[in-house]
Formats: structure tokens, C-alpha cells, sequence
């Protein structure tokens, strides 16, 4: 029969990628706890309509790269390309997000975007992302990009660069907005058809085109910063003192703006060095309208989402592996087959790493076995361990019996006892 293969940028993680995603992730849970961040889960697919009104109608996720389909009632649905949108609904469903009350919450799970799948790059993707919904303090903003750099840190990501911005709000981006576009149309012979398009819908991408004719066209291009309003000077002032005070390197970059038209005054990005073309870990930015433009009340928010792949790629060690199991149990005998199961289990009901093994294999077998799995004790039930009611424990580091013996029908306090040695002896976890 023809096999089935998966789809096209929707990939499996197999062990031991899995396995350093769990721990990755375990990382991230403890820097956002200890932030004080709740954990909130959204669902994958929602309203077509929540990304549209927050995304934009002309950033590239809403008109080229959303898995947009009809349910069976006729309901547009759309699977989820990034987290905020959905963040914000659901607080403000929950009651979590309102006038008197800061919402701080952390989501991790898959986004869906339709993109060319390239290296860091797939079209099922996977972000961790924190939102502050509530609080336009610039004290806020800093905390933000501070529990950013932190999560980072705790993956052991080292050398990235902070770069980061101010887009001006509603009073100043306007006008930032149309010396853009039409210091654009004075070189739109120059400009990429994409660009071209962008001049009257979303002229603040035009700086984020890598295409080379756009760079050159772009490059004396008017910067946000002169046109900042005297609060947004301010805030942003405030952003950078609280930033150096927090001893977090950054660089400002007067020509980052973001993918999503959402954003206003404070935006950043995280960009590790040895990643290629998709270079950017993580980011984010201030979202002071999305909250009303949402339906609910004129709250601001912040927040950032770092890229689980790319941070893998950025992170990547040269050999990481399945951890070995502590300890392989093997039934010598098809009558050994039960005892060895039940031992199993309660080692692995203490929270011990144990494989068992199939039984009736030759000692000699058993061990290239366990050899292999790279255990750390093989614990072996013959018709001799059966009789004496005592399993051989072997040191497989030191190639030699343990003095150490399980026994097989034990069922609590001397089995326990027994790991404790064997742990003491043989330090399993180094
Ligand atoms: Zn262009
Ligand atoms: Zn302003």
C-alpha cells in the first residue's frame, strides 16, 4: 500500500527532540511563574473575524498565510497564527481583563500560518507568549521585555541582541505614517510590487523589506522618532531607563516596526546571530487599541511571544539525547516474566526511568541490551532470583554486581530503601 506521509510544514517531534522541548518548556514554566504570569490555554481555532479586525486587513497573515475555512453551519473559522488576539478575548470573556483589574497571562501552544516552510520556518509552529492587559506604565513594558530576555536566558540562549523602538500611538502615527508613504511614492519606481501595494495600506512595512531595491529605495527614509508626540517621547525615555536600570542590553532601531498593524509606541525583537535568514527568537510590542477595537473596554496591554523552534535551532546542542532509563529489568525466563513486571512497575510508580525488557533473552543478550540503552543498573530475575526472591542488581558503569539486592516481591518500604542506596551508590542523576 502507498504510505501516508504528513503534511507539508507540519512536522512531528520525534525523541530526542521532544525530549529537550519538554525540558525547554519546563524552563519557561518556572521564569513565568516566578513572574507571577498565569498560564491561560485558548482554543486553535476561532472567529475568522478576531484576526481580521486585530491582525489587519493588510498585513501578510490576513491576506495570504490564515487557514481560513467554513465550519458545516457556515461559520467562518480560522486556525490560529499567533496568540494575542485570542489572549485578549478570552480574558475579556472570563471577566480576567477589566477596568480595575490587570490581567498578566502566558500561553504556549501551535500557530498556523501558510508560509513558504523554510529552516525555522514551518507553517505549524509553536510559541510561548506573555500578555499584560491593563496597564499602559512604561514599568509594565520594561517587565515585559525584561521576562522576555529572562526566558531566553533560562533556555541558555546567549548572544542575542534586544533591538527595540517606538511606533508613536493614534495621536503621532498618523502623520509618521503618510511622510512614509509618500517618501515611498517619490521612489516607487524603485520599490518591489509587494511594497508598491503597501504605499497607501501599511507604508510602515515598506522598512521591513528585505527585497535589495527596497532597502537601497528605503534607506534615508524619514524614522518614527522624530515624529513622536511628547508622551510617546516620554514613555519610551522611561522604557529605556527602567531597561538600563535592569542591567538589559538593547539597541534602539528606528526601522523596526512589526508584522501586525496592532502595535503602538513600544516595540522589540530579539534576533540571535546564528540563525539565517529567520533570525528573529522572539518579540513583541504595546497593543494599547487592540483591547477596544476588540469590543471591550479602552484597556491597554503588552505583551511578546518567542518562536519554539527558532529557540531550539539557536539553542541546539551538538549531542542531546534520550536520557538513559536508571535501571533495565530483565526476566531471564518466561518465569520470571510477572515478578519482573510487577518490580517494573513499582520502580517506575517510585518515579524511577525503567525499561523491561521481553524475557527468555541469554544473559549475555541482555546486557549488550542493556549496554545500549546505556542504563545505569540492570536488574536481572532468573529461576535463582525467583527462588532466593531476590533480583541481581548490576552496576552497569562498573561492571559488576551491586552489593545491593531488590527484592522481588517487596511492595513499599524496602524497595524504596534499596533505591535510595542504589541512587546513594550510583548517583543515577548526575
Ligand atoms: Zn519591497
Ligand atoms: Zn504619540
Amino acid at each position: 500500500m502507498k504510505t501516508i506521509h504528513g503534511v507539508k510544514g507540519f512536522h512531528d517531534v520525534v525523541p530526542p527532540q521532544s525530549e529537550r522541548c519538554t525540558e525547554i518548556e519546563g524552563r519557561l514554566r518556572a521564569v513565568l511563574a516566578a513572574y507571577n504570569y498565569g498560564e491561560i490555554r485558548t482554543p486553535i481555532a476561532e472567529r475568522t473575524e478576531l484576526f481580521t479586525r486585530s491582525l489587519g486587513d493588510a498585513t501578510d497573515i490576513v491576506e495570504k498565510e490564515m487557514y481560513t475555512f467554513d465550519d458545516r453551519d457556515g461559520t467562518s473559522l480560522t486556525l490560529r497564527p499567533e496568540g494575542t488576539a485570542a489572549v485578549v478575548r478570552a480574558a475579556l470573556e472570563a471577566g480576567l481583563a477589566q477596568r480595575d483589574q490587570v490581567a498578566k497571562l502566558w500561553y504556549l501552544g501551535p500557530m498556523f500560518r501558510r508560509e513558504r516552510p523554510q529552516k525555522g520556518r514551518l507553517r505549524q509552529f509553536h510559541q510561548v507568549g506573555a500578555e499584560v492587559i491593563g496597564r499602559d506604565d512604561p514599568l509594565v513594558d520594561a517587565e515585559v521585555v525584561t521576562l522576555l530576555m529572562d526566558c531566553l536566558g533560562a533556555c541558555g540562549l546567549d548572544g542575542a541582541e534586544l533591538v527595540l523602538n517606538s511606533l508613536g500611538d493614534a495621536a503621532c502615527r498618523p502623520a509618521y505614517r503618510a511622510a512614509l508613504a509618500a517618501y515611498g511614492r517619490s521612489r516607487s519606481e524603485l520599490l518591489c510590487a509587494n511594497c508598491r501595494q503597501r504605499l497607501d495600506r501599511n507604508p510602515l512595512r515598506l522598512l521591513d523589506c528585505k527585497e535589495p531595491g527596497c532597502r537601497r529605495a528605503m534607506a534615508e527614509a524619514p524614522l518614527a522618532h522624530a515624529y513622536l508626540c511628547a508622551p510617546c517621547r516620554a514613555h519610551f525615555a522611561e522604557v529605556e531607563r527602567l531597561l538600563q536600570a535592569a542591567d538589559v542590553p538593547y539597541r534602539v532601531e528606528p526601522r523596526l516596526v512589526r508584522g501586525l498593524d496592532y502595535y503602538v509606541r513600544t516595540a522589540f525583537e530579539v534576533v540571535a546571530g546564528n540563525l539565517g535568514a529567520q533570525n528573529a527568537v522572539g518579540g513583541g510590542g504595546r497593543y494599547d487599541g487592540l483591547v477596544a477595537d476588540l469590543g471591550g473596554p479602552p484597556l491597554a496591554g503588552v505583551g511578546f511571544a518567542i518562536g519554539i523552534e527558532r529557540l531550539l535551532l539557536a539553542t541546539a546542542t551538538a549531542d542531546y539525547r534520550t536520557p538513559a532509563p536508571e535501571v533495565d529489568v530483565i526476566p531471564l525466563s518466561i518465569e520470571a516474566a510477572p515478578a519482573a513486571g510487577r518490580l517494573a512497575r513499582r520502580l517506575r510508580g517510585l518515579g524511577v526511568r525503567c525499561e523491561l525488557e521481553v524475557a527468555g533473552r541469554s544473559v549475555k543478550s541482555a546486557m549488550r541490551r542493556a549496554d545500549k540503552l546505556a542504563a545505569r543498573f540492570a536488574v536481572l530475575i532468573g529461576d535463582d532470583e525467583l527462588r532466593a526472591g531476590r533480583a541481581t542488581v548490576r552496576d552497569m558503569r562498573r561492571q559488576a554486581d551491586h552489593p545491593l539486592a531488590l527484592v522481588v516481591d517487596d511492595d513499599g518500604p524496602a524497595l524504596a530503601q534499596a533505591l535510595r542506596e542504589l541512587g546513594a551508590a550510583g548517583g543515577t542523576h548526575e
